[in-house]
C-alpha cells in the first residue's frame, strides 16, 4: 500500500512529499529544504521509518520545489528524474538564488528525463507521470491510479491555480492542460498540491474559481 509524508519547507510554504510503500522504498519529490531544520526533519523521518529512498523526483524546477535537491543526491546518492522542459527552468535558478534570499543554493543536474506516460517505479509502484504545462513548461504530475493519488506540484490547489507570469508560463496552457488532463482523472482523485492543502479533482471541477464549472467552462 502506498504511504504519503508531507513536508512545508522554505519561506515559500512549499510542500515537499515522501512516498514509500511495504517494500520501504521512496521517492522523494520536490525537496524545498532548505536549513539545517529541515533538513534534518527530512532525513528523521526517512530514518526513523527505516526507508530507501531510490529516487528524486521534480515535479518541476522554480526554486522552492529544488532547494534541498544537492542535499538529498549527496545524502542518498539517487538520481533526479524531471521532464527535459524544465532544464532551462533549473539552470535559470542559480541566476536568481542569491537574490531570492538562498545563498547556499547548489546546482543540481538531471540523471534521466522522464517522458509523459513512462512509467516510474520504486519498490511495487509504479507512478504515472502526466505532462501539465502553463506553470512551467515541463511541468509533470505524479498520478497514482490504484490509491487515486496525484503529487500536482503548482497546477492545481484548492482554489487556485498555479501562476503563470514566470518565464515559460503561459495562463491559457495551464487552463486548457488542467482542464483535459487533470480532469480526465477519476473525481475521487485526491491531489497533493506544491503550496497548501490537498484536494480532490471533484471538488475542483465544480468549484474551482479558475477551472471549475461555475466559472462557465
Ligand atoms: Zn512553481
Ligand atoms: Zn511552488
Amino acid at each position: 500500500m502506498l504511504q504519503i509524508k508531507s513536508f512545508t519547507f522554505n519561506p515559500f510554504a512549499e510542500n515537499t512529499y515522501v512516498l514509500y510503500d511495504d517494500t520501504l522504498e521512496a521517492v522523494i519529490i520536490d525537496p524545498g529544504c532548505y536549513d539545517k531544520d529541515e533538513k534534518a526533519e527530512l532525513f528523521d523521518f526517512i530514518k526513523i521509518n527505516q526507508l530507501t529512498p531510490v529516487k528524486l523526483l521534480n515535479t518541476h524546477c522554480h526554486i522552492d520545489h529544488v532547494l534541498g535537491n544537492t542535499f538529498v543526491i549527496n545524502t542518498y546518492d539517487i538520481p533526479l528524474w524531471f521532464h527535459q522542459g524544465e532544464e532551462p527552468v533549473l539552470r535559470a535558478v542559480s541566476t536568481y538564488a542569491s537574490n531570492y534570499g538562498f545563498p547556499q543554493y547548489q546546482e543540481s543536474h538531471a540523471n534521466h528525463y522522464i517522458k509523459e506516460g513512462e512509467p516510474v517505479q520504486f519498490g511495487n509502484t509504479s507512478l504515472k507521470p502526466i505532462l501539465v504545462p502553463g506553470h512551467a513548461p515541463g511541468h509533470l504530475v505524479f498520478y497514482h491510479a490504484p490509491s487515486k493519488l496525484c503529487i500536482g506540484g503548482d497546477t492545481l490547489f484548492q482554489g487556485s491555480i498555479g501562476r503563470t507570469d514566470l518565464p515559460g508560463g503561459d495562463h491559457d496552457t495551464l487552463l486548457d492542460a488542467i482542464k483535459t488532463k487533470l480532469f480526465a482523472l477519476p473525481e475521487d482523485v485526491t491531489v497533493y498540491p506544491g503550496h497548501g492543502p490537498a484536494t480532490t479533482i471533484g471538488h475542483e471541477k465544480v468549484n474551482n474559481p479558475f477551472v471549475g464549472q461555475r466559472t462557465g467552462y
